[in-house]
């Protein structure tokens, strides 16, 4: 039996912080929770993370599970994985709910595997006209729009970044904090935390972006960025890649879009020197405009793209940089 078909929302701490994503999931959560007609119940683990789980009262759950204990304090997912599992087995969600990102696709699989339950990933809409929720993830790099409704009794999902709508944040909290206890023995785990380290970045998050400057092959050279990276601070802009300039070294192998890459869905998407490969539109198709700057006007991504401009990038960015600056100044 399930508790009153009752949801759970996954929420990731970062560095004791409540990720910029929360809103997004909480809402993914409360669609779910009104189809069932079930509870909204919210956890988050870490060490030391009181005022995180004052945030989370801030969007409309009914019950936020706080679980603290000093080894979830750097991420490890087995660690997670155990005490969600055990979090999970008393609560007995229905549904479980996490984001899709790197943390979300590590545990996700990790916890359905444990728990026997039907796993979903990348979910970017869920369908709540039936008397299930079906949720709904693009295939075939994209081409293709695909409902499920798994058949297990518990269901794990993972939703897209910025493919929902962030719940806004309300003044009163609401909802009631449930410190919960957990168990964990070091030596029920096969791995280790041997170093963490840190990747600098000073930009903007490329899975929360509102606008994404991405170069591909085209650029050229590493410093070609800087061309991209003028734009992008003149935009508040994100900078992102197709594949080759992070196999190439000239990006960070993290600003990768794509099939394998990092899947985006920013309100403006500029593709600059990008022909647009099916594994590249996989990771930007959700990009409400999509401006392409491409040298060869049969590039496919002119075919994908809103507005498009035929030209050498050297020649169009600073023009439009320009431009930008009097428009947005
Ligand atoms: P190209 O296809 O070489 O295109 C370069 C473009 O730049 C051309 O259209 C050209 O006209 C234009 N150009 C050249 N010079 C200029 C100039 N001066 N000004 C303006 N335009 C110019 N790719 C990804 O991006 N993300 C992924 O996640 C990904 N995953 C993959 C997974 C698998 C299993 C495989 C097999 C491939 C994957 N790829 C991925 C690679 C993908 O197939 C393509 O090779 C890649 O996307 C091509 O990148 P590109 O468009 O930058 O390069």
């Amino acid at each position: 039996m399930h508790t009153e078909n009752q949801v759970l929302v996954f929420l990731e701490i970062d560095r004791g912080i409540l990720h910029p994503l929360a809103p997004e999931v909480l809402s993914a959560g409360k669609q779910v929770a009104q189809a069932l007609h079930g509870k909204l119940a919210t956890v988050i683990l870490g060490n030391e993370i009181t005022e995180a789980a004052h945030e989370v009262r801030h969007y409309g759950a009914d019950t936020v599970h706080l679980v603290e204990h000093p080894l979830l304090d750097t991420y490890q997912g087995e660690y997670l994985c155990l005490a969600l599992n055990e979090l999970c087995k008393t609560l007995r969600p229905a549904v479980i709910i996490m984001a899709n990102t790197l943390m979300g696709i590590d545990l996700a699989p990790r916890l359905a595997w444990k728990l026997d339950a039907g796993l979903v990933t990348d979910c970017v809409a869920i369908d709540v006209s039936g008397d299930e929720p079906g949720f709904l993830k693009p295939i075939y790099s994209g081409n293709v729009m695909a409902e499920y409704a798994p058949a297990a009794a518990t269901c794990l999902v993972t939703v897209r970044p910025r493919a929902f709508t962030p719940r806004p944040r309300t003044d009163t909290p609401q909802g009631e904090i449930v410190p919960v206890t957990v168990t964990l023995d070091p030596a029920s785990v096969k791995t280790s935390l041997v170093e963490r380290i840190e990747e600098h970045s000073d930009g903007i998050r490329l899975e929360t972006a509102e606008r994404i400057v991405a170069g591909g092959r085209g650029i050229g050279r590493a410093d070609g960025f800087m061309l991209l990276k003028n734009m992008a601070d003149t935009l508040g802009a994100a900078i992102g890649a197709s594949r080759p300039p992070c196999d190439l070294g000239w990006v960070s192998s993290n600003a990768q879009v794509g099939q394998t890459g990092e899947i985006v869905a920013p309100g403006l998407y500029i593709a600059v020197g990008i022909s647009g490969s099916t594994q590249h539109l996989a990771g930007m198709m959700g990009s409400k405009t999509i401006v392409a700057i491409n040298k060869d006007p049969q590039a496919n991504i002119f075919k994908v793209a809103d507005y498009g401009v035929v030209g050498n990038y050297e020649d169009v960015l600073p023009v439009l940089t320009e431009t930008l600056k009097e428009i947005l100044t």
